[in-house]
């Protein structure tokens, strides 16, 4: 397996820390948490998506396309970095947005929206009523009647091109963990599109590092979400050369921190976010990595872990969402009253 084959452009700032969360861990009681920072890739505030991206758009100039069209939720992380690397080199960008419930104008103007205007992109929004895919294809054959070349990247950039970068993210973690003699018991973050998980499991049981995850889900129910990752880690493990090295054992997803639905906030999501904030200082999201975390907790209170255990919580980004979701997260105005405190 060697992933330097693949056409690559260095987009990220890597590799992200892995830190100890001493204040969290202690809290908590538990097995010693971890924490991989992918939040920190460092193009446009970070996420999971920039790793993804140094294949799919290198797979974009290798076909020498003009735009780059991709669809989203409308507080997308994937859409704002889409549009980054796109503005970083020089391709325009062209993002299908999904609204789907009643949003409050943070929503629909603040947090990634607002960036990804920032960074030049066309927005396009569509609703309920609307097949994204339909409309995806619709714009890209109209930059293609104007001579454009379109080159489509699917919803969270979760295809065998984009799944290469969490193989690379595999390799990359084991090989810190070895580097200070951390033994690494298990790996919890959360999924959405699936090419993080099974970019990770492929390139995990591809080394033969032994290493479970476990995919917090954040959308589909345990069994849809297992058959996706699934699906997609093995032909991830097909295109890095590595037929074999996985089976459905090797895909763990649980459905338990979901809740209402897809970006809609339960309170363990709220906690998750509160505790880690102030504990370590770090933001979580309120649509993925708060969930995650809030199934990281139930798992370490329900004393899933052992406490000699060390856990990996991988910090999938997404705190540029944070000023669109005031509505569940917001305290109300700082107030200048000198009386209170
Ligand atoms: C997209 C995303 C995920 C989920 O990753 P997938 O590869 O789509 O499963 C998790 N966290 C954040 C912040 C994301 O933006």
């Amino acid at each position: 397996m060697l992933i330097a084959r693949f056409p690559r452009l260095s987009l990220a700032h890597l590799p992200t820390p892995l830190e100890r969360l001493d204040r969290l861990t202690a809290t908590l009681e538990g097995p010693t948490i971890w924490m991989k920072r992918d939040d920190c890739t460092g193009l446009a505030g970070g996420g999971n998506k920039t790793r993804k991206l140094e294949f799919l758009i290198a797979d974009a100039l290798v076909a020498d396309a003009t735009v780059v069209l991709t669809p989203g939720a409308i507080q997308s992380n994937h859409a704002r970095q889409t549009a980054a690397a796109c503005a970083r080199v020089g391709l325009d960008c062209h993002l299908v947005l999904e609204d789907r419930t009643g949003h409050d104008d943070d929503h629909l103007a603040n947090g990634n929206v607002l960036l990804d205007q920032l960074f030049g992109a066309t927005l396009e929004v569509c609703g309920a009523e609307d097949d994204p895919a339909t409309v995806l294809e619709d714009a890209a054959a109209r930059h293609a009647a104007l001579g454009a070349r379109p080159y489509v990247i699917p919803g969270g950039g979760s295809n065998p091109i984009g799944a290469l970068g969490y193989v690379n993210a595999a390799i990359e973690l084991v090989g810190q963990a070895n580097d200070i003699g951390l033994d690494i018991d298990h790996i919890v973050h959360a999924t959405g599109s699936a090419g993080t998980q099974a970019g990770l499991v492929a390139g995990l049981t591809a080394i033969r590092s032994g290493i479970p995850v476990l995919g917090v889900s954040v959308r589909a129910n345990t069994t849809a979400q297992e058959v996706a990752v699934l699906d997609l880690a093995l032909a991830t493990a097909d295109h890095i050369g590595a037929t074999g090295c996985l089976t459905a054992d090797d895909v763990v997803v649980d459905d338990d921190q979901v809740g209402p639905g897809y970006g809609l906030a339960t309170d363990a999501m709220v906690d998750a976010m509160r505790l880690v904030a102030r504990t370590e200082g770090i933001v979580l999201d309120p649509v993925y990595s708060g969930k995650a975390m809030a199934g990281l907790i139930d798992r370490i209170r329900r004393g899933a872990y052992d406490r000699a255990e060390h856990v990996v919580f991988l910090h999938t980004g997404g705190a540029q969402s944070v000023s669109a979701h005031r509505d569940v997260l917001g305290e109300g105005r700082a107030t200048a009253n000198r009386d209170r405190s």
